[in-house]
């Protein structure tokens, strides 16, 4: 069994998490004594367990940043005009920060079209489609989070991004196709592989920086990694074990890719922790973009 505490090749989310939030926590405190900081509102429609913990982490995260926290659950039969009535009514309250859309949303949902209806300035998640056209342009400081977080970590090794081969395994519109764009912001040189891809394997290889965003238990083995390449596993997936145990395991079979890797992030412990911190640093942006519209009045104490 490896030692993570130990193990230098494991890049560990923790310390970087710690590092953000403390980061987020003195902008907050300055920010406060001239111009009030808002609270975030996390909004979650029907009541699912697995956005109970996503939301739970948010809320520690934002009580360590110094950022209110408002836990909304909606009904799970509410309409989409509601949802967009309500949101419409938060993009106006000066008192709302920033607003987070949980997922899974009910089916009869569309939830892109409530992610354009938060008002960019308030897009603490990066989701509005606005936030993603700024990617485009390499205006990177509100991204999604977890896109922001797989940068984030590939940077703690010390590895200078610029001219790096990364492949990007995945491109959904939420993790991989925003972390591609991140990638290239930082001067590396992305390849997006997906589903229908041939050969993953000739493309990770070569790659000295894979990131995995898939949702398939131990897709990526020790044969598909360069020696000493970064791996960045996004992947969240629960399994049962041969003793019948439920774990949470990411895309990687992490034991074995770790003989060849030079880094390779845990999970759990390694993307998801910084995605919460990643949060609370876009709540700060959102703040001095506020300001900068002219949104928050300063008072000067
Ligand atoms: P998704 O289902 O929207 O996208 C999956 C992607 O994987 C697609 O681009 C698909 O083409 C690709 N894919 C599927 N099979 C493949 C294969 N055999 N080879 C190569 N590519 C393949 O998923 P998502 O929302 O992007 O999430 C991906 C994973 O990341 C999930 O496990 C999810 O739980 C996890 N996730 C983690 C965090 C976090 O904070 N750590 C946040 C979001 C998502």
């Amino acid at each position: 069994m490896r030692d993570t505490a130990v193990d230098h090749r494991m890049i560990m989310g923790a310390p970087v998490k710690a590092r953000i939030l403390a980061e987020v926590k003195d902008y907050v405190a300055a920010a406060e004594r001239t111009a009030p900081v808002g609270r975030l509102v996390s909004i979650s429609i029907g009541d699912t367990p697995e956005v109970a913990v996503y939301v739970r982490n948010q809320a520690r995260g934002a009580n360590a940043a110094g950022i209110r926290f408002d836990q909304q659950l909606w009904n799970a039969e509410i309409s989409q005009e509601d949802c967009k009535a309500r949101i419409s009514e938060m993009n106006n309250d000066p008192d709302i920060l920033g607003i987070i859309m949980q997922r899974p949303v009910p089916d009869h949902i569309g939830i892109r079209s409530l992610q354009s209806a938060i008002h960019p300035l308030k897009d603490v998640e990066g989701m509005n489609p606005a936030s993603i056209g700024n990617i485009v342009y390499s205006d990177v400081a509100l991204a999604p989070c977890t896109a922001a977080a797989s940068v984030e970590l590939i940077k703690q090794t010390g590895l200078d991004l610029k001219g790096l081969e990364v492949v990007m395994i995945g491109h959904s519109e939420i993790v991989g196709k925003p972390a591609a764009f991140l990638l290239m912001a930082e001067g590396a040189t992305v390849t997006v592989c997906h589903h229908m891809t041939r050969s993953l394997a000739m493309h990770s290889r070569r790659a000295d920086v894979v990131v995995v965003a898939v949702g398939k238990p131990h897709l990526i083995g020790p044969e598909m990694i360069k020696p000493g390449a970064v791996v960045i596993d996004i992947g969240i997936n629960q399994i049962t074990d041969a003793n019948g145990q439920t774990r949470i395991v990411g895309d990687v079979d992490t034991d074995a890719v770790l003989e060849v890797a030079g880094w390779i992030t845990p999970v759990p412990g390694g993307v998801g922790p910084v995605t919460v911190a990643i949060l609370m640093r876009n709540a700060a942006t959102a703040h001095k973009r506020q300001l900068a519209a002219g949104w928050i009045d300063q008072n000067p104490r």
